[in-house]
């Protein structure tokens, strides 16, 4: 049996970031997209995947405003995880970009869209990562 390829690993999903561009992997057998990048369909468990640019447009679902950082992210805060869904009919966990003193409630459901890689510089529980930093594109 052929051991099958890695179609997108997390460092080069990551490294995508930093260039700008949100890949998914594009499931072949249900057509849903799964990311970040696994070695399996988060929804059917195909190993039938293929690489895809996202088109970074999504809908703020939710987030918070972190005042008070873990242990390795003083330099950040005040800063806002957030979790976007994605028009690809998908989720994911990034950061907002937008000023924690006036995030409000009223965020929510609000059009955002990928801008850029924010990048943090890892603690002393993990090495350095990347994630989708998105912003509000309706006021
Ligand atoms: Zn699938």
């Amino acid at each position: 049996m052929k051991m099958s390829e890695i179609v997108l690993t997390f460092s080069e999903y990551e490294e995508a970031l930093r260039e700008g561009k949100l890949l998914g992997l594009r499931c072949k057998d249900c057509s849903k997209i799964t990311i970040p990048p696994q070695a399996v369909c988060q929804w059917c468990g195909s190993r039938n995947l293929e690489k895809e640019e996202l088109s970074g447009e999504g809908v703020l679902e939710t987030f918070t405003v972190i005042r008070v950082p873990p242990e390795g992210f003083e330099d950040e805060a005040p800063y806002i995880p957030c979790l976007v869904s994605l028009a690809e009919g998908c989720k994911i966990v990034g950061r907002l970009a937008y000023d924690a003193e006036k995030a409000s409630q009223e965020l929510l459901g609000k059009k955002v869209r990928f801008v850029k890689a924010h990048t943090w510089k890892g603690d002393k529980f993990s090495p350095p990562r990347s994630c989708p930093l998105f912003e509000v594109v309706e006021s």
